[in-house]
């Protein structure tokens, strides 16, 4: 695969430069994906309810979501789950372009006004990380849509209790975002994080937009834990106690262990 091409237009390739970038997909130099296994994930892509891990075209006919459409690059125990952790924990700025780009692909044709809404980021992993990875990636998708990008919703509290029960992480999902600004009835919203877990933090988000207004409702994320959880309530699907249910929590423990180390 030649795809070693040095672009030296931006800060970003001068960097690359010093700092290669090997493929996550198939270990070839360049980019943090390259273009034959971003192409590979097009062709060969099937959408996914990340609820019940069903093939779905967008509206799971078996799950209660809150959204009229929900679309997912891949799975988290892949190479686009390791493209994400990469960007996000090691601040690869450039995969968040491939990310944008594979959003892009998969994301089918809205039509009329849309808005991209950044599911909002704790603001201490924004601070140790430099940059608000959910959000670039929100506003380079809707640069290639020619959507606009909304931070709508901002971040109430940035506590996770963790080991919480499932109807106290229902609780603490709901209470963490407040909506900030107008929502219009005419557009399309489509609200966007990278990963979900139990889909808790989307969901509550997604009620939140509802409830301001919002008629119609999109949901996209980049890569789905596929953690199998006991069966549940509807919400999440995830039940019981424990921290294998409580799989949000998890990550936001995990996130801030990453972010303890990055500030040391
Ligand atoms: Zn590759
Ligand atoms: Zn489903």
């Amino acid at each position: 695969m030649s795809d070693f091409i040095v672009k030296n237009t931006t800060s970003v390739s001068i960097l690359d430069l010093f700092c290669p970038h090997f493929c996550r997909g198939c270990g070839c130099l360049g980019r943090p994906f390259c273009k034959c296994c971003k192409n590979y994930i097009v062709r060969t892509y099937v959408n996914y309810c990340p609820a019940c891990y069903e093939p779905s075209e967008g509206k799971c006919t078996d799950c209660e979501l809150p959204f009229d459409g929900l679309y997912m690059v891949g799975w988290r125990d892949t190479e686009i789950g390791e493209l994400v952790e990469e960007y996000k924990y090691q601040s690869v700025r450039s995969a968040g372009s491939d990310l944008a780009e594979m959003l892009d692909a998969v994301i089918p044709c809205l039509k009329g006004e849309v808005v991209v809404v950044p599911l909002p980021t704790i603001r201490k992993h924004i601070r140790a990380r430099g940059f608000d990875h959910t959000k670039a990636v929100a506003r380079k998708l809707a640069r290639r849509r020619g959507w606009k990008m909304q931070s709508v919703l901002v971040r109430a509290q940035d506590t996770v209790q963790v080991g919480a029960d499932n109807e106290q992480r229902k609780k603490q999902a709901s209470e963490a975002f407040e909506l900030k600004g107008e929502i219009c009835r005419d557009v399309t919203y489509l609200l966007f994080d990278d990963i979900w877990t139990t889909g808790a933090s989307m969901m509550a988000g997604a009620e939140l937009l509802k409830e301001g207004g919002a008629t119609k409702i999109m949901g996209a994320v980049i890569a789905v834990s596929r953690m199998k959880l006991v069966a549940g309530d509807g919400f999440g699907g995830s039940g019981g106690v424990g921290r294998t249910a409580n799989a949000d929590s998890v990550e936001d423990e995990v996130d801030d262990r990453k972010s303890k180390d990055s500030d040391n």
